[in-house]
């Protein structure tokens, strides 16, 4: 068993970055003392790498970079004063930094602030990391399970570590990274045809070379183009058919749209209907293309795009590809390709039930409510602090924060202000004093 912590991070992550980086300057300035554990079980940023899979590393990050670990740079919302101090000591962890870091800033500048590669906002996460140090503690190893302690007090963190199993506990627990493929109905005949928008890059490769295979993409949002941009540059004599359930959109990025994404509060998010929230979302995030990506494929005659929602995938009737059963407008019709990639998006919820033993499950969910048997997509009780609503110890899930708390929670769109709402809880004091000065980190939030 390791020392108790304020917070344990799961995944060194985006998110984690963030978080990191507020807790050390917090803890440098003199705001805190907090103590925080990062636990990462493949490698520093690998969702973005392009050696764990998802991604290549060669596929364009939708944000700007400039939405950095510290953006919108607005905690003198949550903190008061001592939030201005904190933001201008962010600034050494600014994507430009990073780049003026690495003597690259002038170049990028010049070419007009590209967007840039996941590999390269990789890095960067890297960077910000190993830079985000006072109080941070980071450890190599896979969380395999997450449970309360005795008391129903603290979390008790297990993770498998190459010379065995260790114990941490905390106070406080941030979950991150995306969750797993969503459930994609399929014939077992069929499985080695059929990819999945978190199959590691490598497992494309079945594809043959040098043929002219006919692949189905299947999903209509940022998976689904980076799956597509990836496979044109693997196998470029492929065709693809991209499967939307609706119209294909892009999506929308106009200076109000991104306002709430930096700042939910400007529209009262939380005041907001479901539906509303859920259009805002639709459109803005989940199930549309970015602009300048799809403007790469606008004149690709391999692409090309089909409107109908997948049901099932069998065999071809030849034996040699899927046969798709897609449910339209005009009905229900089937196709056939050689290969299928499910690009439906992620289910975190489904990841989370396997890190949780049966006991604690009953007991967040007699706390909180009914959760684990809810669809993908639905809403969770997400509280102010990202927070599953009703839960003490606090278990923070950002991931699921965006129908509830604002659409930038559970993406890229606003880390600063994800960081700031997670640890309020923790700086409770900062806030309330106005002044700069801590009260009490320690300090229960009412
Ligand atoms: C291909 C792809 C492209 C995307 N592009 C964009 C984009 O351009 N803009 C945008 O806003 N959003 C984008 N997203 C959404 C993105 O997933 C979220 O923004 C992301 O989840 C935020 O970072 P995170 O810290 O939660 O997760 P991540 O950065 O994915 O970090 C999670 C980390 O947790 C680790 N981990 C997982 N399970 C365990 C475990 N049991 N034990 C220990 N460690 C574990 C992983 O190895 C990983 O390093 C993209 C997602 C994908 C999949």
């Amino acid at each position: 068993m390791s020392a108790d912590h304020d917070l344990i991070i799961v995944g060194a992550g985006a998110k984690a970055a963030g978080i990191a980086t507020k807790v050390h300057v917090a803890n440098t300035l003199g705001l805190a003392r907090l103590s925080v554990k990062v636990i990462e079980g493949t490698e520093v940023a690998a969702s973005w790498k392009g050696r764990n899979g998802m991604t290549s590393g060669e596929e364009p990050l939708a944000v700007t970079p400039i939405k950095d670990v510290g953006f919108p740079y607005r905690s003198h919302v949550e903190f008061g004063e001592a939030g201005e101090a904190i933001d201008a000591a962010m600034a050494q962890f600014t994507w430009q930094q990073h780049m003026i870091a690495t003597r690259r800033y002038a170049r990028w500048v010049d070419a007009g602030s590209p967007q840039v590669r996941h590999r390269d906002y990789g890095e960067y996460l890297s960077w910000v990391l190993s830079r985000a140090t006072e109080g941070i503690e980071h450890l190599r190893a896979r969380v395999s399970q997450v449970a309360l302690d005795e008391g129903g007090e603290r979390w008790v963190v297990e993770a498998e570590e190459d010379g065995g199993t260790s114990r941490h506990t905390s106070r406080a627990l941030v979950l991150t990274g995306p969750g797993i493929h969503r459930a994609f109905p399929h014939e077992p005949a069929v499985v080695d045809r059929v990819f999945h928008c978190d199959s590691k890059r490598e497992e494309f490769a079945r594809i043959p070379e040098g043929e002219r295979c006919d692949v189905a993409i299947v999903g209509g949002g940022e998976s689904a183009l980076s799956a597509t941009m990836f496979l044109r540059e693997l196998r470029p004599d492929c065709s693809f058919t991209v499967y939307t359930p609706l119209l294909p959109m892009s999506r929308g990025e106009s200076v109000l749209e991104n306002r709430v994404f930096s700042n939910p509060d400007v529209v009262e998010w939380e005041s907001l209907d479901l539906q509303t929230r859920r259009d805002f979302v639709k459109h803005s995030d989940r199930g549309v293309f970015d602009p300048p990506s799809l403007g790469k494929i606008a004149y690709d005659d391999r692409v090309e795009f089909a409107l109908g929602r997948v049901t099932d995938v069998g065999e071809a009737a030849n034996g040699e590809g899927v046969s798709l059963e897609c449910e339209s407008p005009e009905g229900v019709f089937q196709s056939e390709h050689d290969y299928v990639a499910n690009c439906t998006g992620f289910d975190l919820l489904a990841q989370l039930r396997t890190l949780f033993p049966a006991a604690t499950r009953e007991e967040i969910e007699r706390r909180v409510g009914g959760l684990w048997g809810r669809p993908a997509g639905s809403e969770v009780p997400i509280g102010r602090f990202l927070e599953l609503r009703g839960m003490q110890p606090c278990l923070h899930i950002p991931g699921l924060a965006g129908l509830s708390q604002g659409p930038g929670f559970a993406n890229l769109g606003a880390l600063g202000l994800l960081s700031n709402r997670v640890l309020q809880p923790l700086l409770s004091g900062v806030h309330s004093s106005g002044s700069g000065e801590i009260l009490d980190t320690h300090k229960p939030v009412a």
